[in-house]
């Protein structure tokens, strides 16, 4: 399918590891005051002068992160660098610059190794960040890539998992369950595909949830924003692996518990409307969807003042005692234990 997608098919020997190197990173710009050495030498120089520095590597393999029957290489390179970037993000610091790593079988032409990091290049331009290094490998099967993030914060600001308090409250970002039902809305259409592939599908009614899946943008802005509302997080995560699974990583790394309201949950109407077409519970959607990359955090009582209203952050709930444990309330005012249950449960529902 992707040797189909490509006219021109340059094979990766022609080029050899150096020409190939220099091809895909040659409009590569350094912008970031801290990259002092980008790529070229043996390895990168960054100065961050009296920053506190945060490192994160993320590792995709192909088949098992991603399926490139509807997963574009651009696509694809846009969003392993933005998944990346997310987890600086969830530190509360600034995000500036990124090795990305790449090991390839001979059945990738050097025009599709061109698109992947036209993805990646992209990603780097719109959240300002310097691709400041990789490294460059063959595999006997499929696609492996490997990136790292690199970032910033001023001492005392950057914000772990571990420090959530009693009385803290559980905010959220944006809006939870959308990448998940975007990933139902693309398998379907694989499998009509695969059975009629003359058919058109009609996806714009399911562009948000597709986009959400396909093109996911992560959180740079929260960090700006809450230095602006002047308000320290207590704890952070990002929602990578679904809203349950990150809350009970912050409730065990914080020694505390956790308590989050199903009526507080924000749901996109379109997720809702997919829901009810595929028989799925929102709710359960919301809890364990996955790959929404929202964050997820917890601030001081004294704080709600300057969150309350923004349109950008919703309260979920509170902190409680360790001893009180994690659960969800419902809106018929249960209280459900909190389960990581990841995205298999959901489909088996
Ligand atoms: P070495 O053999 O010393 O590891 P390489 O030939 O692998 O050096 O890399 C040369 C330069 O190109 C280095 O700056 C390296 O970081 C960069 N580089 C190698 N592969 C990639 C890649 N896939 N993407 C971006 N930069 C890369
Ligand atoms: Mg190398």
């Amino acid at each position: 399918m992707i040797e189909d997608k490509h006219t021109e098919r340059t094979n990766i020997e022609d080029l050899g590891e150096f020409g190939l190197i220099k091809q895909l990173t040659r409009d590569v710009e350094l912008k970031q005051a801290s990259t002092l050495k980008g790529i070229g030498d043996d390895a990168a120089v960054l100065d961050f002068k009296a920053k506190e520095c945060v490192i994160s590597t993320d590792m995709l393999v192909e088949g098992v992160h991603f399926d490139l029957s509807y997963m574009p290489l651009k696509h694809l390179g846009y969003k392993a660098v933005v998944v990346n970037l997310s987890d600086i993000y969830a530190m509360n610091a600034a995000a500036s610059q990124i090795t990305v790593s790449i090991a390839i079988s001979n059945r990738f032409p050097v025009e599709a190794l061109e698109e992947l990091y036209q993805g990646i290049k992209t990603a780097a331009k719109i959240y300002k960040v310097d691709l400041v290094g990789g490294d460059t490998t063959t595999s006997t099967r499929g696609l492996i890539m490997s990136i790292t993030a690199i970032g910033y914060q001023d001492k005392n600001k950057v914000v772990y998992r571990s420090g959530a308090k009693p009385n803290d409250l559980v905010v959220v970002t944006g809006d939870l369950g959308a990448a998940y039902m975007g990933l139902q809305i693309l398998e379907r259409e694989k499998k009509v595909f695969e059975v009629n592939p003359n058919s058109q599908p009609d996806l714009d009614l399911y562009t948000y949830l597709i986009e959400r899946q396909l093109k996911p943008e992560a959180r740079k802005d929260i960090q700006i924003l809450l230095e602006a509302l002047e308000v320290q997080p207590t704890s952070m995560i990002d929602i990578s692996d679904g809203l349950s699974s990150e809350a009970l990583h912050l409730s065990s790394n914080s020694e505390v518990g956790v308590t989050l309201y199903e009526e507080k949950l924000p749901l996109d109407p379109v997720v809702i409307n997919t829901c009810e077409e595929f028989n799925l519970n929102s709710t359960t959607v919301a809890l364990n969807g996955g790959e929404d990359y929202e964050l997820l955090f917890t601030i001081s009582q004294e704080d709600y003042t300057k969150i309350k209203g923004n349109p950008n952050l919703t309260v979920i709930g509170h902190i409680t005692e360790k001893n009180s444990g994690n659960y969800l309330v419902t809106r018929s005012n249960e209280s459900v234990a909190l389960k990581a249950q990841g995205w298999n449960p959901i489909k088996n529902s």
